[in-house]
């Protein structure tokens, strides 16, 4: 199996750091106007996505060229919020369940995320997580929605890998509806987990293939995982 993680609310809490950090940054670059998160749907949805609602939340339409400008402003202030304190905290169990996955003989372990590459990595980093666990990963820079991103992981997958592998065989791990949206909607498993702003009822309601409060018991789900494997 090649297991995917999300990043925000699955593997780490950054307690707001990068939509912070988002908005210091459309400040920057368009001082005159007025910017607001308040109507933004921010919950398992790609970075680019969120550039564009908050350019329209100040009735800009945003050009690549600003994507771009924004994209490397939003990284130097992350960077800057991190260094003056700003903290990315590690979920409980979830780097113990990367280990896990990324020690077994076969499959793999990536990220399915709805960050930027450049600012995935430095939030992970931040919270202790060892990059190289993630070697085949989808970022917001491979779509506009989450569910064009498994097809991404799965074929960086199998550039590397000389074992085959379908979506079927691949896992999703996520704290959102749109995570299961995009595993289910893929052919993929979807795990979801209650550690991000969707209690536990809200997610169940989504079905998905395994559902739990946390990553705490790390070993029962990868266990689980296994048991996929062997179906
Ligand atoms: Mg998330």
């Amino acid at each position: 199996m090649l297991v995917l993680f999300d990043i925000d609310g699955t593997l780490l809490r950054t307690a707001g750091a990068g939509v912070n950090a988002m908005l210091a940054c459309a400040r920057e670059l368009f001082p005159t106007h007025t910017f607001s998160f308040e109507n933004i749907a921010i919950s398992g949805r790609l970075d680019r996505l969120i550039w564009r609602d908050l350019m329209a939340s100040a009735t800009i339409e945003g050009t690549d060229d600003d994507h771009a400008l924004f994209r490397a402003r939003y990284e130097h202030h992350l960077e800057n919020a991190f260094r003056a304190g700003a903290r990315s905290i590690p979920l409980e169990g979830a780097a113990k369940l990367v280990d896990a996955l990324s020690a077994r003989p076969s499959g793999g372990v990536g990220l399915l995320t709805g960050n930027y590459e450049h600012t995935g990595r430095l939030k992970l980093t931040q919270a202790g997580f060892s990059l190289d666990r993630f070697s085949f990963n989808a970022w917001a820079d491979d779509g506009w929605h989450r569910r064009e991103l498994p097809p991404v992981a799965l074929d960086r997958y199998r550039a590397h890998s000389s074992s085959a592998m379908d979506l079927n065989q691949v896992v999703v791990i996520g704290d959102t509806p749109l995570d299961i949206d995009c595993a289910h909607f893929n052919g993929c498993k979807a795990i979801a987990v209650a550690t991000g702003v969707h209690p536990m009822d809200e997610l169940h309601a989504h079905a998905p293939d395994l559902l739990v409060e946390d990553l705490s018991d790390w070993q029962a789900i990868a266990q689980w995982i296994g048991a996929q494997t062997a179906q």
